[in-house]
């Protein structure tokens, strides 16, 4: 089965509606530019909850095939959870897709795998399509125990969800080490974990809801070791952090092909 690579840009607490205005704008322009076949590598990016509105008013007003999407979302769908932001109100700004269980999520707000799957639940209650991050840390992959690490996060993050909703869901395999660090995993060790993750799949919702399922790498990826990511073949595309930033960098990493 052929998956549709995805390039996801993960922006962060960075860049105000002001400033997500200009970078959308040049993105869209640089990849029309380039003659970017959206439907050949689905582009998305991911402003902070503030830029949405304006986004969203610019891909629509301007016809844009740039898609978007929150870094997280609550658990809950309305009531007295102050400061938290619901699925509900995602949908209605029209985002397709919302990140869920980022490392920096479950490092600096202590968010465990049972509240990632409560996430998980939330986003497909409203239609939104999440991309499901999970990886090990440093001294993780240092004793060896990285792949079954991430197994297991992958099998609690997904245990709610129905076999249905399994189809669609988007798996970023992140290696914490390697998230702005500039130090990207080699493509054996992004094939290793996605590979483990995808027969894992096979096991548990069959083999043809595995292969349909999308796996992308996280970890410092920049348009000079893009094309060697993807070449790996349980990789679907890659969730990009610092170089989604960049307007003529991130096209260059969702042009990777040419
Ligand atoms: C991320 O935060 O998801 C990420 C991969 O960041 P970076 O590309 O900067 O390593």
């Amino acid at each position: 089965m052929s998956r549709i690579p995805l390039m996801a840009g993960n922006w962060k607490m960075n860049l105000d509606h002001l400033e997500a205005t200009h970078l959308v704008q040049k993105l869209d322009w640089t990849l029309r530019d380039g003659r970017h076949d959206f439907g050949a590598v689905e582009v998305v990016v991911c402003p902070p909850f503030t830029d949405l509105r304006t986004v969203q008013t610019l891909v629509d007003g301007d016809r844009l095939e740039v898609k978007y999407g929150a870094q997280d979302l609550s658990v809950h769908d309305s009531g007295a959870y102050t400061g938290e932001v619901s699925g509900k109100f995602l949908a209605k700004l029209g985002c397709s897709y919302v990140i869920v269980g980022h490392s920096e999520r479950r490092e600096y707000h202590h968010e465990t795998d049972a509240v990632v799957a409560d996430k998980l639940v939330a986003a497909y209650r409203y239609g939104l399509t999440p991309i499901f991050c999970c990886g090990e840390g440093l001294e993780i992959r240092k004793a060896g125990s990285h792949v079954a690490h991430v197994l297991e996060q992958v099998r609690a993050g997904l245990a709610q969800l129905t076999p249905e909703q399994v189809t669609s869901v988007v798996i970023a395999y992140e290696p914490i080490w390697a998230i702005g660090t500039g130090e990207v995993a080699t493509p054996d060790d992004a094939q290793e974990v996605c590979g483990a993750i995808r027969a894992q799949l096979a096991e548990s919702y069959g083999e043809a809801t595995a292969q349909g399922i999308r796996i992308l790498y996280g970890g410092s990826v920049k348009s000079g070791n893009i094309a060697a990511i993807m070449a790996c073949p349980d990789v679907d595309g890659a969730l990009v952090g610092g170089s989604a930033l960049d307007p003529v960098e991130f096209a260059s990493i969702c042009r990777y092909q040419q």
